[in-house]
């Protein structure tokens, strides 16, 4: 019951912190269709969108509400960085690099892949890798006792990868068991959970046969 109430509210958090579902359910049938053909683009193959097939006035709304990011090296959509950050996903011949932590998680549920991720712990730098199965399931984790830290970095989010995205992290047992706010320690287990559930309406909009529910006990 205790992992159970930890994944619920993690998941009440991240929505707290960064509504993004609740933000892309109030716009326009045609801006989620942009937004859904970004999400394509990145889980299909890989990369980011050309800018140039973008609507601009769809672009404008999605960059303001934080649901895409503009960067010198494309367009990322969370869960997915266009600009290089600490945490790499590798997936079907694909290497693309995650917005933190329990996004790197999320994406063997988008991608309906295995998933290999590679980071360093926060702390002291440690390589950490992660293998994930088809369904989002940890497979296996070097070292075995890694972990996801869900710090608070800043009172305010305006926009989740500089100010919330950073404070997600990956780190190293050790460091784990030092961290002084336990409260902010999720296993790899609990974190792969909540980040399927926070992205599971990105399920549904890239494959719309899937219900947009997700019943806990299905997780
Ligand atoms: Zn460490």
């Amino acid at each position: 019951m205790k992992i159970r109430n930890n994944i619920i509210n993690d998941v009440k958090r991240l929505r707290r912190e960064f509504p993004l579902q609740d933000r892309i359910e109030s716009i326009e049938v045609r801006t989620t269709n942009t937004y859904t053909s970004v999400l394509n683009s990145w889980i299909k193959d890989g990369v980011a969108p050309l800018p140039d097939a973008i609507p601009p006035d769809d672009l404008e709304t999605l960059l303001t509400l934080d649901a895409v990011v503009m960067t010198n090296s494309g367009i990322g959509c969370y869960p997915f960085s266009a600009a290089k950050t600490s945490i790499s996903a590798n997936y079907r011949e694909h290497q693309i690099y995650a917005m933190n932590a329990i996004d790197a998680l999320a994406i063997p549920l988008l991608t309906g892949t295995e998933v290999v991720i590679k980071s360093r712990c926060s702390r002291c730098a440690l390589s950490l890798t992660i293998k994930s199965d088809s369904l989002g399931q940890i497979k296996e984790a070097t070292p075995s006792d890694t972990q996801v830290e869900y710090r608070q970095i800043s009172a305010n989010h305006t926009s989740c990868c500089n100010d919330l995205c950073p404070g997600i992290t990956f780190i190293c047992g050790s460091c784990a068991e030092i961290t002084i706010n336990q409260n902010d320690l999720i296993t790899l287990k609990e974190a792969s959970v909540v980040g399927r559930a926070f992205y599971h309406f990105q399920l549904c909009l890239t494959n719309p046969s899937i219900p947009n529910t997700m019943p806990l006990d299905a997780v």
